[in-house]
């Protein structure tokens, strides 16, 4: 992970002064090649510099109780195409088990991205940080076996009571 900082900051920001920052380009197959996201107050912003992977619906115990909500929608990212652009300071990062860390905006507590220790080239990012309406393919439900009775799910994608694969 790469944070902006100093001359490449100020060189996107003189770009926007002047509007002349390129909008993300699209790739052939309809998905946006750059994604930005950012917490609810605006402290901590991201870019994921390329197009995201498969992404999952998951309704396991900890993204019920981390999330508030039936789910969490979340995908893998290289480490290396995701920036910080601000906020890397007010990051606050909770453990939420061995090896798997959750990293938060400590002022309104937005989820911003997850490490998971055995998977070190990687990071997750939930969908719901995205800014704008980024181009998405839900590849399924995962860890069903955790799922409340409450959420029903009416789509034909493809379902597992676990991890996918
Ligand atoms: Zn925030
Ligand atoms: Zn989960």
């Amino acid at each position: 992970m790469r944070v902006l900082r100093g001359s490449l900051r100020s060189h996107f920001r003189a770009k926007r002064a002047q509007g002349k920052l390129p909008l993300p380009a699209a790739l052939g197959n309809g998905v946006n090649s750059v994604n930005k996201g950012s917490c609810h107050c605006g402290s901590v912003s991201f870019q994921v510099d390329k197009p995201l992977a498969k992404v999952y619906k998951c309704y396991c115990e900890t993204c019920r109780k981390l999330s508030g909500s039936a789910f969490s929608v979340v995908t893998k990212v290289r480490k290396s195409d995701f920036n910080i652009i601000r906020g890397q300071d007010l990051l606050h990062v909770y453990e939420s088990k061995p090896g798997k860390n959750r990293y938060y905006c400590k002022k309104c507590c937005s989820p911003i991205f997850v490490t998971v220790e055995d998977q070190p080239e990687y990071l997750r990012v939930r969908l719901g940080v995205l800014d704008g309406e980024p181009k998405v393919e839900i590849a399924g439900h995962i860890w069903l076996s955790e799922k409340p009775e409450w959420q029903e799910i009416s789509d034909s994608l493809p379902k597992f009571s676990g991890w996918s694969a």
